[in-house]
């Protein structure tokens, strides 16, 4: 018996997982056989597991420095960081505030949207989300998120928000509610995930539903938080989602990717009036977060590196190979009517297996994971959304086992 506790896992429902024993570009080697990591190890692996420039970083920091505190003390990897960091964010974010997972970031960016109206002398603290959305597992973070089984067990716990409803097709149903809600002149933020809710069913979006936003919040000084813990990094097939829209949100959250999946970091960027209302020689106005591995040199530098790829390669035509390769194979799934809804933004291809009745909803989802596992590919349907969102090193031969895995399932 083993005394983990592992997450998201029924412990009573699922037998025992294989044995991790090395990872490489898009396979993990396990006890049980070589798996292709087709949902990139939950989103964080970019350019592939264990890529030489990063694990290089890794080993070449670890030789010089280890943790540090980050109040009133700084280092380079952080320092160089940020500033490649600020030159690749939409135009407009000056600021980078360290920490070590998207929730977290994401906590960052609420607390500093609510000290900015705060110090602002306008108190503001009403938050506008989307429905169907996932910020993270914090009780801040659920309390921006959709509300269902997840969490209902500390719904108590959770904060009130303001819920627009799902942009469909023009988005105009949805615009007109914030709208609404934003003209009363009380709303601190809202947050979102630009085009694509990842954890929500890989539901995507139309760019001028999020330019459209960004614009009612222009008119009534309501801040946009863009949560890109898993939208950035080139996974909709740009650098940011935002950037498909033309848009720059006053705070933007970072994660996952962020170091190419190696190790964890997080960063909260904010637009220079976001910092420069905590700016003050009043005490009380500090910016009163932190945690204990704040800006990690060693992920600091790992970070680094997968930004200096970014610089260095030719990643745009890598996402768009990666993309029409995708589009291919699903267009091999969509034809298939057992499946509905096949859909893509950039790297991300998703489908919707059709499910009869709610007992099968339950458990399709497990069993084509089991499936998938026993072909040596690792997909992780939520409810009954098959979604492939591969590390960008992934080639046409597993990219087509995979899809495969998929297209030979009997149910
Ligand atoms: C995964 C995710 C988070 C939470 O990140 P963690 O590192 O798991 O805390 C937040 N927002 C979005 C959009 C995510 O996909």
């Amino acid at each position: 018996m083993s005394a983990v506790w592992h997450p998201f896992t029924q412990h009573a429902l699922e037998p025992a997982p294989p044995r991790v024993r090395a990872t490489h570009g898009a396979v993990i080697d396990t006890d049980r056989g070589p798996l292709i990591d087709a949902i990139s190890s939950w989103w964080v692996i970019t350019h592939g597991h264990r890529t030489p420039e990063i694990m290089a970083a890794i080993t070449e920091t670890a030789a010089r420095m280890d943790q540090v505190i980050f109040a009133g003390l700084t280092h380079a990897p952080a320092e160089e960081l940020a500033e490649a960091l600020i030159a690749m964010a939409p135009a407009g974010l000056s600021r980078v505030f360290y920490s070590d997972s998207g929730s977290t970031s994401v906590e960052v960016a609420l607390k500093m949207a609510l000290g900015f109206w705060r110090h602002s002398g306008q108190p503001r603290h009403r938050i506008a989300v989307i429905e169907g959305s996932y910020h993270g597992d914090t009780i801040g973070t659920m309390s921006v998120g959709e509300r269902g089984v997840f969490n209902a067990a500390y719904d108590p716990l959770l904060f009130s928000v303001e819920t627009l409803p799902f942009p469909q097709g023009d988005g105009a149903a949805t615009l007109v509610a914030f709208e609404v809600l934003a003209a009363q002149g009380d709303m601190a933020a809202l947050i979102l995930e630009p085009l694509v809710l990842g954890a929500g069913g890989m539901r995507i979006y139309d760019p001028q539903v999020l330019a459209g936003l960004r614009a009612i919040c222009d008119r009534h000084g309501v801040l946009l938080i863009a949560d890109e813990v898993m939208t950035g990094w080139g996974r909709t097939g740009r650098l940011w989602a935002c950037d498909h829209a033309g848009i720059a949100p006053d705070i933007l959250c970072s994660s996952k990717g962020l170091t190419g999946g190696a190790i964890p970091l997080a960063v909260t960027l904010a637009s220079e009036a976001v910092f420069q209302a905590h700016y003050s020689t009043d005490r009380a106005r500090t910016f009163y977060h932190s945690s204990s591995y704040t800006a990690n040199p060693i992920a600091c530098a790992a970070a680094l590196a997968q930004v200096r790829l970014w610089q260095a390669l030719p990643m745009q035509a890598r996402l768009d190979a990666l993309a029409t390769m995708q589009a291919e194979r699903l267009a091999r799934v969509a034809a298939d009517p057992r499946f509905e809804n096949a859909r893509q933004c950039g790297t991300i291809a998703a489908v919707d297996l059709k499910v009869a009745d709610a007992g099968y909803l339950a458990d399709a989802g497990p069993r084509l994971r089991a499936h998938c596992l026993e072909r040596g590919v690792l997909l992780r349907p939520l409810g009954n959304t098959v979604y492939v969102l591969p590390p960008y090193c992934i080639d046409g031969d597993q990219l087509d086992q995979v899809w495969n895995a998929v297209l030979d399932w009997r149910g």
